[in-house]
């Protein structure tokens, strides 16, 4: 193992290790709801829903985010699983809370309660417009010691398609929100910081949108300081046909070390619904759970030089269905059908241009 490697995952380590006692997380929780009341914490009707809305540059943030150091060598590319020590049964639940620039999605509160009722740990991947729209709801998750807060872009862009310019712009405004936000937490007086399961100044991993990478994108993410997080369980929650059994059935499916990812802004439609008996299930087997990167400090990383869903070059269809760089209008219904697993899955049942007025929820598309 290399030096700049072994740095890296000291840090993780020590992230994990220091702020994982049982004190430590209780102390966080006891702060969470120092800051915010049960009722505050608890979801509001309509919350999960997502509304079509033009983008306003105001809601860019102002403050600029610290630099981060790049990525150690050995630990660049696409993150799909974590190889862990025999008899180490981990898994990581992962949720995205993507937003476009044409929307503001939702929060599906349910997700969130039942992780929180249950005790286990999980990591969001949000977008920065996302943070900016949900300000509260963001520095609740921050907040959390069971919870981590990785990056997920600003406006949910395909990086593949993205040139070098926008996509390190990009980045950094997905950076800045998270870091306004991070701030805002720490000058709170009931906040605890120091108590999750990894360092909660600023966020350690990043999901690319839609699951789309090439090497530059892979290097704009390592060059920022992010560890490139994909999956190796799709649940295809996305998609509004997929019931919650299939979910919970994909999940289960998982092996130690295994990253799943789901969706929290009313883009899993089934998903709370799924949450329960998945956790159940996992416990059962003798599961427990992770923050990706508490997975990542507990043993050797899978990594890729591209990004897919399954299998090498099986997401390429999707730059057919997110083509443009600036996504200020929703796509149109692609054609054909994309596979019912994935991303398009889900955005089959966006609005249709030539519907622009019609109001996107998460249950009738
Ligand atoms: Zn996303």
């Amino acid at each position: 193992m290399s030096m700049s490697r072994l740095a890296h995952l000291t840090a993780l380590c020590i992230a994990a290790t220091v702020a994982s006692s049982s004190d430590a997380r209780a102390e966080g929780r006891a702060a969470l709801g120092a800051c915010w009341s049960a009722a505050e914490l608890a979801g509001k009707a309509g919350e999960k829903a997502t509304h079509r809305e033009t983008y306003d540059p105001t809601v860019e943030p102002r403050t600029e985010a610290e630099p981060l150091a790049p990525v150690a060598p050995a630990l660049r590319g696409s993150i799909r699983s974590v190889k862990l020590p025999p008899g180490e049964k981990l898994v990581a639940l992962t949720f995205d809370l993507c937003e476009n620039a044409w929307e503001v999605s939702g929060y599906d509160a349910p997700i969130i309660d039942t992780l929180r009722k249950a005790g286990v740990n999980a990591t969001f991947f949000a977008s920065g417009k996302w943070l900016m729209d949900h300000k509260e709801r963001a520095q609740q998750l921050m907040a959390d010691p069971l919870f981590e807060v990785g990056a997920h872009s600003w406006t949910h862009r395909n990086f593949r398609l993205l040139p070098p310019g926008e996509m390190r712009r990009d980045l950094a405004l997905n950076l800045s929100a998270d870091s306004q936000l991070r701030r805002t937490l720490s000058g709170r007086s009931c906040y605890r910081p120091g108590t999750g399961p990894v360092d909660a100044s600023r966020p350690l991993v990043f999901r690319f949108p839609f699951g789309t990478c090439n090497t530059e994108a892979l290097d704009a993410v390592n060059d920022a300081g992010l560890l490139a997080i994909q999956w190796d369980i799709p649940t295809g929650d996305p998609a509004p046909a997929q019931s919650a059994d299939a979910i919970a059935k994909s999940a289960a499916t998982a092996k130690p070390g295994a990253i799943i990812v789901m969706h929290a802004n009313g883009r899993g439609h089934h998903t709370a619904e799924a949450l329960p008996r998945m956790i159940e299930e996992f416990r059962k087997r003798g599961f427990g759970f992770a923050t990706v990167s508490e997975l990542i400090a507990k043993g050797e990383p899978v990594i890729k030089d591209s990004c897919y869903e399954l299998k090498p070059g099986d997401n390429l269809k999707y730059d057919k269905l997110f083509p443009a760089a600036n996504n200020s209008a929703p796509p149109p219904a692609p054609k054909p059908a994309p596979a019912a697993t994935g991303w398009g899955a889900g955005v089959r049942n966006a609005p249709a241009a030539s519907h622009p007025a019609a109001p996107i929820t998460a249950d009738k598309p």
